[in-house]
């Protein structure tokens, strides 16, 4: 069953201090799917999230605890199916896991303030750093640059 929106007392796009808060919480306070990717390390089905065809004009925060991640000029179109990025907002603002699931050895990305499962990155990317973030719409959430600056 899908539960609604529930409320995360959580979310913040301001706070950067480091949350280290168990799965039951996180359960209470994110949506089914959100929990699915962020703390469950779900992976959204190919070309079905709402930002891999997307190229809004703004910032991607996490959709789990609202920490900046990625800036939409740092994105790039990919055919692989999910919002690829070359580069994060900033170093901290997430983290790295070796990831040896399903036979093969990746880079996990995880969101460097609440520690949630964002997606894998490959160094199939664009120069000079080739690197490509490649992430689950799911947990990000778009805020446009026009919204940001009317503030
Ligand atoms: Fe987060």
């Amino acid at each position: 069953m899908t539960r609604g929106k529930p409320v995360n007392p959580y979310y913040s796009r301001t706070d950067t201090a480091k949350l280290e808060l168990p799965d039951s919480i996180w359960m209470n306070v994110l949506s089914t799917e959100v929990y699915r990717v962020a703390r469950g390390k779900g992976t959204e089905r190919a070309f079905s999230g709402k930002y891999w065809d997307f190229d809004g004009n703004g910032t991607y925060y996490c959709a789990a605890c609202g920490n900046a991640l990625f800036r939409s000029d740092a994105k790039f179109a990919s055919a692989c199916g999910w919002p690829s990025f070359f580069e994060p907002v900033r170093k901290d603002g997430v983290s790295y896991e070796t990831d040896t699931s399903h036979g093969m050895v990746r880079t996990e990305v995880l969101c460097g303030r609440c520690g949630a499962h964002l997606g894998h990155v490959f160094d199939d990317g664009p120069p000079p750093d080739g690197r490509r973030f490649c992430m689950n719409s799911i947990v990000l959430d778009f805020e446009p640059a026009d919204e940001i600056e009317a503030r």
